[in-house]
């Protein structure tokens, strides 16, 4: 039952970071400097929560990019719910916590990471639980 409930938070949760990749990727596309926010340290992060949390070893995927692992020729090789800290980044957003002139954009934002949050504490809980069980 746990790992059922489990499975279908998961593909919530793809499908959600999924949305909100469609969200923030038109915003950095339209970058004067695009993917300078990209740093090895996060392709290291999503290495580790592809790991820790969703049980993927994305080793293989790494590019020969001379700095970032997972930049490949037309951008980023991970899917957007491996690489959530990077995929919820815009500059508005991480600057001033709104897309300026744009509250709409900014509501939608908002609402989305929302419900991701929403189902990660979730899925933690059941996580907490399961260890819980495992060491009675
Ligand atoms: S987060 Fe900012 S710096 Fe990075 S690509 Fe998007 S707009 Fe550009
Ligand atoms: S978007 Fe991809 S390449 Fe850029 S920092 Fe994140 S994981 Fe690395």
């Amino acid at each position: 039952m746990a790992d059922e409930k489990k499975q279908s938070i998961d593909e919530k949760l793809v499908i959600l970071f999924q949305s909100m990749y469609e969200m923030t990727n038109p915003e950095c596309a339209k970058c004067r400097a695009p993917r300078s926010c990209c740093d090895a340290m996060y392709c290291h992060c999503a290495e580790e929560v592809a790991r820790e949390e969703w049980g993927v070893d994305v080793t293989p995927l790494k590019t020969d990019h001379p700095t970032l692992p997972f930049m490949g020729p037309t951008g980023c090789v991970l899917e957007p719910h491996l690489r959530p800290l990077c995929t919820l980044h815009t500059c508005d957003i991480n600057s001033i916590g709104l897309k300026k002139g744009d509250p709409e954009w900014t509501n939608k934002y908002f609402k989305l990471r929302e419900q991701i949050d929403e189902l990660e504490n979730f899925r933690q809980d059941l996580k907490d639980r399961e260890s819980w069980i495992d060491h009675t």
